[in-house]
């Protein structure tokens, strides 16, 4: 993965694509968290393409 050009700050530490607090994944798409929440802040956002890494 490519950490040097990316600008993504993520603190989702449990995901694949995270390092050292930067996202490496090439693209990321964020969606809305509900199907019938209208999004007014940042908690109403989640990054799609967050996969599962056991970080135990
Ligand atoms: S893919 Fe999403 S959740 Fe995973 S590190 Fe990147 S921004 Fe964070």
């Amino acid at each position: 993965m490519n950490y040097m050009n990316n600008r993504i700050k993520c603190q989702v530490e449990e995901c694949i694509y995270n390092g050292d607090g930067l996202c490496g994944a090439e693209s990321i798409e964020v969606k809305s968290s509900g199907k019938s929440m209208r999004v007014g802040t940042s908690e109403g956002t989640r990054c799609s393409t967050f996969k599962y890494k056991n970080i135990k």
